[in-house]
């Protein structure tokens, strides 16, 4: 896994210099197409028009350390880390629950914290997300018609597809 050694690095980033793609990839031992990822992903270069792109040392400690910390890196779309179990986990659809905490995460994200109950052993789930984020998430239909007033009124026909899905696997 390159998490766990990217997580390492983080700290050798200087906050006031910048970094090409190839010095970040050599830095943190990855391949460049991992970097390429990451500035499509989110990480911002100071300049998106100047070629070498270069990245400012606090962006990317900001974009790394926010991934790292996120579990989105290690967690499939409907997976927690569970503490107690110390692995990936899931939890059922039923006890999942969202915050959103009001936590800014750039201009247009907030925080969202995501909650489940270990189907393994009960104990309590919890995943970092953000508005955006939750998008790509199997749980993206149940935040939306939870938080309609953020997104409108949702896509009604796959709601009412997913409602009748879950209604007959419960029965
Ligand atoms: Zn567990």
């Amino acid at each position: 896994m390159i998490w766990k050694r990217v997580s390492k690095r983080i700290r050798l980033i200087r906050l006031k210099r910048s970094y090409s793609m190839a010095e970040l990839a050599a830095l943190f031992k990855v391949h460049i197409r991992t970097v390429q990822v990451w500035h499509k992903d989110g990480m911002k270069p100071g300049d998106e028009s100047v070629r070498p792109l270069l990245f400012q040392g606090y962006e990317v400690r900001r974009y790394l350390k926010n991934r790292v910390r996120s579990g989105r890196c290690r967690l499939a779309n409907d997976e927690f880390k569970c503490p107690r179990c110390r692995r990936t986990t899931k939890s059922r659809d039923a006890d999942i629950t969202f915050k959103i905490t009001g936590l800014r995460m750039g201009k247009s994200d907030q925080q969202v914290i995501v909650k489940g109950i270990c189907i393994v052993c009960g104990c309590r789930l919890t995943r970092f997300e953000t508005t955006n984020s939750i998008k790509k998430l199997f749980w993206w239909p149940k935040f939306q018609e939870a938080h309609k007033e953020l997104y409108g009124s949702p896509e009604s026909s796959l709601e009412t597809d997913l409602k009748e899905e879950k209604k007959q696997n419960e029965h």
